[in-house]
């Protein structure tokens, strides 16, 4: 192990609110934001960060670049709930956010209108609150920035990353051994990861395990680690217990694919009486025609094969369950070559897809067009259906005004 150099870094401590703790390196580099608990009822990143932060303190550490960790979401995350009003998760539409961001710079209160938020929504003071936090980080940052997004899931799981499928999220997801899923930001409409596109910060959310489980937070905990050593803030190895961290974490995920997609998602509302049958572990196959819940109407059934995802096991949500498979590899390295040579500027070439009269960035589907070969090949130029038009119009991801992505990491 590498002998700690001392006073090298500068410790900040948490102001027991937003911040968790934050750990400015003698050197610049990249700044690492962490936000643990966005869902009140996940503390797992929470504990994980403020692990990491008394290992720094304590080894006094020496770090290129720094690392902070914020608070999701501190009123529900008080309340020991997922949320007080709404979602924290799903509330990071652009109008909405570019009306908070107004509020914040004084124009008053947010105006009416589409992107309006709720008012008096607790959720909306958190999202201000955090904002404005990402607004000083920004500030202070002294290299490209990178946002990990730390969830648990209510069913037991292995753990994974979830990211918007541009090249520069993905090169930083599979710099850790766990599965990637790719799809669930398309099926969620609001998610707070979109706007760190928008800003062209590297952005992934890592989901460690089930919501109480102990090892969740030593999950969280290897990640943050693994991409401090990976991003070049510390040097490999020179934590504490540093050694064979990536194999440990690989291990948890052991037999799973590299690299799956969302093929389906269930969507409940509270009137449905939706409930999933107990056992289904988070990855489990199941076959098509397969009973996984029940509803008011009856039994709930599976159309495709492949592996459930995220089941429902709490009160709130509106996703009963997913429905996963593997990607091959080569679909990324494909989709990169494509989207690298710009290729996915001549999306409108193809059969049924006209280019959208007002948006350079998007493209319209004819009716007759919207079939999986035509959208996979979307997918694979980057483009995302809006779910606000039902998947008609499908618009180019952003990769935003940050440096271009990084080189593919080594395999694993
Ligand atoms: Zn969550």
């Amino acid at each position: 192990m590498k002998r700690p150099t001392s006073s090298m870094a500068i410790e900040e401590p948490g102001d027991q609110g937003r911040r968790i703790g934050a750990y400015r390196g003698t050197e610049p580099g990249p700044l690492v934001i962490c936000i643990a608990s966005l869902h009140g009822n996940e503390p797992a990143g929470i504990e994980a960060l403020e692990r990491v932060m008394g290992v720094l303190s304590e080894s006094r550490l020496r770090m290129c670049g720094d690392l902070v960790g914020l608070r999701g979401n501190l009123q529900a995350h008080t309340a020991g709930t997922r949320f007080i009003d709404e979602d924290l998760n799903r509330v990071w539409q652009h109008d909405r956010v570019d009306a908070v961001l107004e509020s914040l710079r004084g124009g008053g209160s947010a105006p009416d209108g589409d992107g309006a938020p709720m008012v008096g929504s607790a959720e909306l003071a958190e999202q201000r609150d955090l904002l404005a936090a990402f607004q000083s980080e920004h500030r202070r940052a002294r290299g490209p920035i990178h946002v990990l997004d730390l969830h648990t899931t209510s069913s037991e799981s292995a753990p994974f990353t979830t990211l918007g499928d541009t090249l520069r999220n993905r090169a930083l997801a599979l710099r850790l051994p766990v599965p990637v899923v790719l799809g669930l930001e398309e099926q969620i409409d609001g998610a707070m990861l979109h706007y760190f596109d928008r800003l062209g910060w590297a952005n992934i959310g890592i989901e460690a395990g089930q919501h109480r489980a102990a090892s969740s937070i030593d999950v969280h905990e290897e990640a943050v680690w693994i991409l401090l050593e990976a991003l070049g803030l510390i040097e490999e190895a020179s934590a504490p217990r540093g050694e064979n961290r990536r194999a440990r974490l690989a291990r948890r995920a052991e037999g799973l694919p590299r690299v799956l997609d969302v093929r389906y998602r269930h969507v409940v509302s509270e009137e449905d009486g939706f409930r999933m049958h107990p056992g289904f572990t988070n990855f489990d196959l199941v076959e098509a025609g397969q009973e996984l819940a029940v509803d008011r109407r009856g039994p709930v059934q599976t159309a495709f094969a492949g592996r459930v995802f995220l089941p429902l096991y709490q009160r709130q949500g509106d996703d009963g369950f997913f429905i996963v498979r593997q990607r091959a590899r080569v679909w990324l390295t494909v989709s990169r070559v494509l989207r690298t040579a710009g290729a996915d500027r001549m999306a409108a070439w193809i059969p049924g897809v006209s280019p959208h009269p007002e948006r350079s960035d998007a493209v319209i589907l004819a009716r007759w067009a919207r079939n999986r070969y035509v959208i996979g090949y979307l997918h694979l130029l980057g483009f995302i259906a809006r779910s606000e038009s039902g998947g008609r119009v499908m618009v180019r991801r952003q990769e935003g005004p940050g440096p271009r992505p990084e080189p593919p990491p080594r395999a694993s």
